[in-house]
């Protein structure tokens, strides 16, 4: 106990207890730790004798497996899952992220049989239902966007945009331009992805710097065109909060120079309902379920991001193509099935993740066309209610004009203070709050980029513009002490990050773990 006690006592933590644990906040050891090795809980027959056929690589040793009874193992991870901060707990102000409630009911529509408990090899006669429910999702976003085809099967924004682009380099083979058009335009400020996207699939990327208020202007695009430009990726509203004035001007360009035009649309949250990107001259488009859509993610869920195509990629979607036949509807997942469309191939061994698509169906159901609209109405609001809370205290990049869905500030309201963006974003999570999305976009200085999403209400905005002002009062005083060890009340205090992630301790010893003490 005593050996446990003082292990357990954050250095420089106020005030000491015997067993470490603070009210109730427990300490709480590895699992390794808690339980003794090598016991179990449960209650196996002895095996009977008999001859291993492992020969020389039989294990004569104990694996160092943790023993735990059952209400020993029920604690330990109940009381680590109460360490978790998460949406059901608080704002989560996450830039990027589109970190909104998740309604319960799209959880009880995924459990239903007839969509939880089916497989994807069942014969298509017997799961209708469930293939409907891909026509209706089709349906909505087809209709949202105003792009005449879609692919649900991408399993996230990144492999959306993987399809989107792959279904860009298939429409060029067709042109016999492939070999030519070799180079994708990236604005500076995209979505690390966007280029990661383009690379990955042998093209070069070319940057475009966009301008001093954050957006790119459709000249810098043109002076880029070239007949060797297959395509732009472009973020849109971009990753500064910001929508892209000049975009249809954009898609009209590289419409002109033989290119086409891919839209990262992770960001839907703040336009859904309001603006259709097919008006804008979008070719392909990826939309992130797990964030316009309020399906979990982050540890609480996969994701899926299906892509919208414009008239010109659609014939090249990939399979599986949904269709309606009369009453029924039919996956077509062989390209002999198809008529007239050239699909690239397909992404994914089956159809893609059918609970989220159960998940985004009943959101929108329960929202209505007029609902979805209001909630990205409302998803602006409150990224400018915080915005209007905080512009005198804090400083924004492009100055303070109105954002979309997500505000950005940068650090120089903190200078000559000594403190980082860092200091700023640990001292958030003493008040409570998990932090904003630091250091990105990487175009801005010491980057803060604050979602709150339409979940939100003006109570919970006020507490945490309250918070934020007290913080920015403290820092400009000079209490550098409430930033630079912060946080201090946490389980844990300042973790030296890049050292945990240059040298991550992936395994348990207890060598180690004496080391560490
Ligand atoms: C979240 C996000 C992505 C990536 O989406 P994943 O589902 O995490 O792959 C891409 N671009 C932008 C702008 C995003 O916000």
């Amino acid at each position: 106990m005593t050996d446990m006690t003082t292990k357990f006592f954050a250095k420089g933590a106020q005030p000491s207890t015997h067993t470490g644990n603070r009210g109730l906040q427990i300490e709480e050891p590895l699992i390794f730790e808690a339980g003794a090795l090598e016991t179990s809980g449960v209650d196996f027959e002895e095996p009977e004798a008999f001859e291993s056929r492992l020969g020389d690589v039989e294990r004569h040793d104990s694996i160092g497996l943790p023993g735990l009874s059952e209400p020993e193992t029920m604690r330990h991870y109940v009381r680590l899952s109460q360490k978790n901060y998460s949406i059901d707990t608080g704002i989560f102000p996450l830039g990027s992220c589109t970190m909104k409630h998740n309604p319960r009911i799209n959880e009880k529509m995924a459990r239903l049989p007839g969509f939880g408990d089916i497989h994807p090899l069942q014969p298509q006669k017997t799961i209708q239902g469930a293939i409907e429910l891909m026509a209706v999702l089709s349906e909505w976003l087809t209709k949202l966007t105003g792009m005449p085809a879609v692919a649900l099967s991408p399993k996230a924004g990144a492999h959306g945009e993987l399809c989107g682009m792959t279904a860009i380099r298939a429409a060029l083979e067709a042109r016999g331009e492939a070999q030519t058009r070799r180079v994708v335009l990236v604005p500076d400020s995209a979505h690390g992805t966007n280029p990661a996207t383009a690379a990955l699939l042998g093209f070069e990327v070319r940057a475009v710097a966009a301008d001093k208020d954050g957006t790119v202007r459709a000249a810098a695009v043109r002076e880029a065109l070239g007949p060797d430009v297959a395509a732009m990726m472009i973020t849109n509203p971009n990753t500064c909060g910001l929508f892209e004035p000049e975009i249809a001007e954009i898609a009209a360009a590289l419409h002109e120079a033989g290119a086409f035009l891919y839209c990262d649309g992770a960001n839907f949250n703040a336009i859904a309902g309001r603006v259709r990107p097919g008006d804008l001259g979008i070719d392909a488009m990826h939309i992130n379920l797990h964030k316009t859509f309020s399906t979990p993610h982050g540890g609480g869920g996969p994701g899926s991001g299906p892509v919208v195509f414009s008239e010109s990629l659609a014939p090249f979607a990939p399979l599986p193509l949904i269709r309606k036949d009369g009453d029924s509807f039919a996956l077509i997942e062989n390209e002999s099935e198809t008529q007239g469309e050239h699909p690239f191939g397909r992404l994914v061994a089956f159809h893609g993740q059918m609970g989220m698509f159960v998940r985004a169906v009943s959101y929108m159901l329960s929202f209505g066309v007029d609902g979805v609209r209001q909630a990205s109405e409302d998803a602006v609001l409150n990224a400018n209610y915080i915005r209007a809370g905080l512009r005198d205290v804090m400083s924004q990049p492009f100055g303070d004009k109105v954002c979309m869905h997500e505000v950005l500030f940068d650090d120089s309201f903190l200078k000559g203070t000594g403190l980082s963006t860092l200091d700023f974003a640990k001292a958030m999570i003493d008040e409570g709050f998990h932090p904003m999305t630091v250091y990105f976009p990487l175009v801005v200085h010491g980057a803060m980029l604050i979602e709150p999403t339409e979940s939100e209400g003006k109570q919970s905005l006020d507490q945490f513009i309250g918070a934020l002002r007290s913080l920015v009062r403290a820092a400009t005083q000079g209490d550098a002490e409430r930033f630079k060890g912060a946080p201090h009340y946490a389980p844990r205090r300042r973790l030296d990050e890049t050292r945990a992630a240059r040298q991550p301790v992936l395994s348990y010893s207890p060598a180690q773990s004496k080391a560490a003490e």
